[in-house]
């Protein structure tokens, strides 16, 4: 069949992998310059600035399965680490990577610093009692309503506030505890290394979005970048795929792995109601600021931050990749941003880095080099939220991390449903 995949971020690459693996003949049309979406590199370059610091889990099968087969070296484009919130004085939270789930988060929760015995003894009680309902919950329970008898107020302030805003870039009052306990099912309390820290030691570029390019054309796949797509309309039983230029050409089947937004104005008129799902989702921001500042030894290199709504917007600083040889080269990240950001970004960018200040005692040694905010990292995963389903129409698929599934938005949730809407590509053809 001739495939057309709209967009080139981690969905699309992922669609368009597997269709060509399973034999189709593949077009991909991306608008910007780089592939890679939300999760791409401003540019080629082994020092290029990302779109926002990423980390991926142990967890995230599918993804490093596709990084593997276009090419990537994952000892070397990852660094693997047992998952740990660990704060700037050594206290929190170390999984064991080894022994069964829940003992392994028994042993943790013994050894963390700077939790009380009753702190301890409430986020014991609280992971069996997730293990007992199997992780599930209401849909319209909020991750706020499923902690509110336990545990302790310094166990969800200091360990399920901040996995919540990583994990789904949306505030535990509004967070949609289904999909929390998903995570934690598949993540903390899934397989050996699922819940393994994997942080990028290169720019995002070259963890997936350049390599796949590579292989797609060298594997007779046709990828135009700077081509974004201005209509699909249907003839008969195939797709006229607008972009401009000469390639207004016919396919049997379309994958539309765009963002949610351009998704429902692609589709307003060829199917409404599945517009007007796409359409309503609402997104939250993520910033990221980036700073130089001097040497300092770090007790890992993924710190989780006190934060809060007044003076303290980031949740996380990583010291991460080649370090300058007489300072440290930060990223601080401030997840589910909105509020902060409805101040200005310069607000958030000074009150970040007074914030590292006060954490290590600094002065103004401390410069900003950069910020960056992304007004819609991810959809907002509330409680209930309404997403919108992979097929379209018979013939057009959505692919990408706001379609319905069990996970929030991230790069393993894109890359499940491109591969997803391959999966279907066959099914599609006989109706
Ligand atoms: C700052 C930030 C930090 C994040 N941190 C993490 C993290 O730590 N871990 C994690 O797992 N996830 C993280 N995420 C989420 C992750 O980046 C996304 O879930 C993922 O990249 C979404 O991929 P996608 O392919 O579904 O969509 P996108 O990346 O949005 O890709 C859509 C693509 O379609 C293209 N396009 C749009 N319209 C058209 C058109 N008309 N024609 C042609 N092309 C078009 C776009 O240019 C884009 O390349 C983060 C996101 C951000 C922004």
């Amino acid at each position: 069949m001739k495939v057309a995949i709209v967009g080139a971020g981690w969905a699309g690459l992922a669609a368009a992998v597997r269709a060509t693996q399973a034999g189709h003949e593949v077009t991909v049309f991306e608008t910007a310059a780089m592939p890679g979406g939300r999760a791409r590199s401003d540019d080629d370059s082994a020092a290029a600035i990302d779109n926002g610091q990423h980390i991926l889990l142990g967890g995230y099968a599918r993804t490093l399965a596709l990084m593997r087969d276009v090419g990537v070296d994952l000892e070397r484009a990852l660094l693997r680490l047992p998952l740990a919130m660990t704060y700037p004085d050594g206290s929190g939270f170390a999984l064991s990577p080894r022994g069964h789930r829940l003992a392994a988060a028994a042993a943790a929760l013994r050894s963390a610093r700077g939790f009380s015995g009753l702190d301890k003894a409430s986020a014991l009680a609280m992971a069996i009692g997730w293990q007992w309902r199997r992780f599930r919950c209401a849909p319209a329970l909020t991750v706020d309503a499923l902690l509110r008898t336990a545990p302790t107020a310094r166990v969800r302030q200091r360990l399920i506030e901040p996995l919540c805003v990583a994990a789904l870039n949306t505030p535990s009052s509004q967070a949609s505890a289904a999909v929390f306990l998903a995570v934690m099912r598949d993540s903390l309390f899934g397989t050996r290394d699922a819940a393994d820290l994997l942080l990028p030691q290169r720019p995002l570029a070259q963890l997936l979005p350049l390599p796949a390019v590579e292989w797609l054309r060298a594997h007779g796949a046709s990828v135009h970048l700077r081509r974004r797509v201005a209509a699909i309309e249907r003839i008969a039983t195939r797709w006229r795929v607008v972009s401009g230029v000469d390639a207004e050409a016919a396919f049997d089947q379309v994958v539309l792995a765009t963002t949610a937004t351009e998704a429902a104005r692609l589709t307003r008129d060829l199917a409404p109601a599945w517009a007007a799902t796409a359409d309503a989702l609402a997104h939250e921001p993520i910033v990221t600021v980036t700073l130089t500042a001097p040497q300092r030894t770090w007790p890992a290199p993924m710190l989780a931050l006190e934060s809060d709504d007044d003076r303290h917007p980031a949740q996380f600083a990583f010291k991460l990749g080649r370090q300058p040889a007489d300072r440290d080269r930060v990223t601080l990240v401030v997840s589910a941003a909105g509020s902060w950001l409805a101040r200005g970004s310069e607000v958030v960018a000074a009150a970040a880095l007074a914030q590292y200040r006060a954490v290590f005692g600094l002065g103004d040694e401390v410069e900003l080099t950069s910020v960056r905010a992304d007004r819609r990292a991810t959809f907002r995963c509330t409680a209930g939220v309404v997403r919108p389903p992979r097929a379209i129409l018979p013939g057009l698929q959505a692919a990408a991390d706001y379609v319905a599934g069990p996970y929030p938005a991230t790069l393993e949730a894109a890359v499940l449903a491109g591969e997803a809407a391959v999966a279907a590509l066959a099914d599609d053809a006989r109706v």
